[in-house]
């Protein structure tokens, strides 16, 4: 099939109203929501509303829960469209960009009327309960357990780096359910209350200032209703899962407002009398941010294509992943050294620039190759799935 990224005329016209409805209602204060896991406030859930109201929410989701029963590139425009401008995201992004793919994949009719309505319109957000102290990218070494007790599954143990948990309504949890089995085959996933009795929730800020959370279940009971899909299976599902939340997260588009904003600042700020743009090799380091991001953005749009085509991705998202993660690191990287010296002082001062955005994005880079599973990792999927190389 030959590639085409472009739009019809249909969806041209989506982006349009995207556009316009962004232009007028998104501000920086509710994108920062997102990028430093805040949760929404006051505005944060106005702006959801606004936009679920004004019928842009959900166009690829189907019909009997909200949606528009169309192709996920029209979710695909609507990240774009947010990610242009202040790198902002879906409100209450981990339920509508991962969580509620897989409840709608594997999920029963109840928990899917239960969930995707009010995922569809924005309005729950979740936490994802996979990693532990014992189990980041050998998942399957996890030890909480959810042990059956006939009504309900009793739930014990810990997860850390959770990082939405302090703030959102449910966990995803991931949960041994079979002890003697292989990991593989003994994990399940559930939906958990996030404020239910005997969970526990410790802050760990992270060096940008980002919270994320330790996780403790001391006889947590969750109803047999909250088990997604079939018991034993959760490894299973969390696999199937990747590929396409990659092409849902990892999103080049996010980092055009940095590009814009060097440009800005290289056009505007004068060194020993002249503007910074004059300088060559300040105009080699943005041309080279720009070269970085379009090459990304393409990548990104042909594993996106291959989605929304119904073509079998073997390890294409995981490639955006890798490049786009450590992109944003050289990106920021060479935006430090265009801003000099001053690039160390954070928002608040009067002599940070660009307000302290790119010391902050510094900082938050180092997660972006380890978050989501790290670079090693992905490179070992794109050898092993992508290129048929030996697992051992
Ligand atoms: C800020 C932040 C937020 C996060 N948010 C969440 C969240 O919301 N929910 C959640 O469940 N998790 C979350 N994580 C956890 C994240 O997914 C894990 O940190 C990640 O998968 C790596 O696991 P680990 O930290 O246990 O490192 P380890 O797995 O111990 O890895 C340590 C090092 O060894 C390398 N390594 C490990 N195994 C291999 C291998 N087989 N081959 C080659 N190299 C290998 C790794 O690449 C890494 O460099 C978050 C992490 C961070 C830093």
């Amino acid at each position: 099939m030959a590639w085409d990224f472009g739009y019809t005329k249909e969806e041209e016209a989506y982006r349009q109203k995207v556009a316009a409805f962004l232009d007028k209602e998104l501000t920086e204060e509710i994108a920062r929501q997102n990028w430093e896991d805040l949760g929404l406030d006051k505005e944060g859930r106005a702006f959801g509303n606004k936009l679920w109201e004004s019928g842009l929410l959900g166009w690829s989701w189907p019909v009997e829960y909200g949606g528009k029963g169309l192709s996920p590139v029209y979710d695909f425009i609507l990240i774009d469209e947010l990610g242009k401008r202040w790198s902002a995201h879906v409100p209450n992004d981990v339920a509508y960009t991962m969580v509620g793919h897989t409840i709608l994949r594997r999920g029963n009719d109840a928990m899917k009327k239960e969930f995707i309505p009010r995922i569809v319109r924005g309005e729950i957000e979740f936490g994802l309960g996979y990693t532990e102290p014992e189990a980041g990218s050998d998942l399957a070494n996890m030890k909480m357990t959810a042990i059956d007790q006939g009504d309900y599954y009793l739930v014990n143990g810990q997860k850390t780096f959770n990082t939405e948990s302090h703030y959102s309504d449910y966990h995803w949890l991931a949960a041994k359910t079979d002890l003697k089995a292989s990991p593989y085959k003994g994990i399940s996933l559930f939906i958990v209350d996030q404020r239910a009795p005997g969970i526990t929730i410790r802050p760990m800020i992270t060096m940008s200032g980002e919270r994320t959370n330790e996780v403790f279940y001391d006889d947590v009971k969750v109803p047999k209703n909250r088990l997604v899909g079939e018991v034993n299976k959760g490894f299973y599902y969390m696999m199937e899962a990747l590929m396409s939340e990659r092409n849902y997260v990892f999103t080049p588009s996010r980092y055009y407002p940095y590009l814009n904003m060097l440009v800005d600042y290289a056009k505007k700020t004068t060194y020993l009398g002249k503007p910074l743009a004059e300088d060559p090799m300040v105009r080699q380091k943005i041309a080279q941010i720009a070269v970085e991001i379009e090459a990304t953005q393409l990548l990104s749009d042909h594993a996106r294509w291959m989605e929304w085509n119904h073509q079998t991705m073997t390890c294409e998202p995981e490639i955006t992943k890798v490049v786009v993660s450590e992109m944003e690191q050289r990106m920021v990287d060479n935006a430090m050294q265009l801003l000099d010296q001053y690039c160390q002082l954070e928002e608040g001062s009067k002599y940070a620039p660009l307000k302290g955005r790119i010391e902050w994005e510094f900082l938050h880079s180092f997660m972006t190759t380890i978050g989501a599973g790290t670079s090693e990792v992905g490179r070992t999927v794109i050898a092993t799935r992508g290129l048929g190389l030996p697992r051992g």
